[in-house]
């Protein structure tokens, strides 16, 4: 848990120069799921990175490009991206961003990238905000509504489907199988549990002995089916509904390559990459002003008859 990382951060911290900026709490919030080795990795590559910058210290920008590496292997920006896979990869990378923050159980966007990385043509990774020991039910679907994300994305905009996706559907598959056979999610079928995900379906691929019907297996086939069709079918619909927000985060997305989190959220709530702008009271106070002026004059130019300047949104409807 996020305590036990902690105390193994510190362990290997211990003959690093860390900057001041690097704080073990965090960083042991944004591995979730990070073994032992792992976050010995982390520090040596953050180490290694540092010490190919030349800084005497490792900063917070070597720990969260090292982390990345360990999640999905270094960026490699030397490889040849086509335009078209360019486009292709940023609907698919925004497509899963939009679900991450559209549904109520996702964790929070940390970054979206189209900058190719290990095996992946790109990259949108989402970071726990807490440490809960359960996954809930809630949580697994929207997680494989968000898996989807990609897939819809690209039959939605382009109109054709690529095999980019093809990791997210096995995770979202796998997720789905774990439901029905491993934790008795399935309403259909019930609290039982048919063996491991793995168990069940290797054992069938194989003709080995299994402890349920043909009938029963029929079943768990249609209720994984149905778990995976109807993610689907709700991805598309919130894909379709902030299709504007889509349209305008990829284009920004594959101008710039990578936004993170906070950008994203920005360009999703407000359109805009740095968000509104915090206005002090006297500069809000003035603007309101100068709007009650614009105000006025349109009333005053309204009663005039004269409406040539009035904004089209105004005008009433015919
Ligand atoms: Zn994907």
């Amino acid at each position: 848990d996020v305590k036990g990382r902690e105390a193994i951060l510190r362990v290997h911290a211990k003959n690093k120069p860390l900057s001041k900026e690097v704080d073990l709490a965090t960083l042991a919030k944004m591995t979730p799921g990070f073994i032992g080795a792992d976050l010995e990795n982390v520090l040596n590559e953050a180490a290694i990175l540092a010490a190919r910058r030349s800084r005497k210290d490792i900063g917070m920008n070597e720990v969260e490009e090292a982390i990345k590496r360990v999640i999905a292997g270094p960026e490699k920006k030397s490889r040849v991206v086509t335009e078209k896979d360019k486009r292709c990869t940023a609907y698919h990378e925004v497509g899963h961003a939009i679900l991450a923050k559209v549904l109520p159980n996702c964790d929070p966007v940390h970054e979206v990238s189209i900058v190719p990385r290990g095996m992946a043509a790109g990259y949108t990774l989402t970071l726990p905000d807490n440490d809960d020991r359960h996954m809930f039910k809630s949580k697994m679907l929207d997680e494989i509504c968000m898996l989807l994300g990609g897939r819809v994305a690209e039959k939605l905009v382009l109109g054709d489907v690529s095999t980019g996706a093809s990791n997210d559907i096995q995770r979202a598959t796998e997720l789905a199988k774990s439901m029905v056979v491993t934790y008795g999610m399935s309403e259909e079928i019930g609290p039982i549990y048919l063996g491991g995900d793995q168990e069940v379906f290797l054992g069938r691929d194989f003709g080995h002995t299994r402890d349920f019907s043909e009938q029963l297996g029929a079943k768990i086939d249609k209720e994984i089916h149905k778990i995976l069709s109807d993610a689907f079918t709700k991805a598309e619909n919130i894909i379709q509904e902030n299709m504007d927000k889509m349209h305008l985060i990829a284009d920004v997305l594959t101008e710039r390559e990578s936004i993170t989190g906070e950008e994203f959220q920005n360009l999703f709530e407000t359109g805009s990459l740095t968000g509104r702008v915090v206005m002090d009271p006297k500069e809000e106070s003035l603007e309101l002003e100068a709007e009650e002026q614009q105000h006025q004059s349109a009333e005053e130019a309204e009663a005039e008859g004269n409406a040539a300047d009035k904004p089209e949104e105004q005008e009433e409807p015919k």
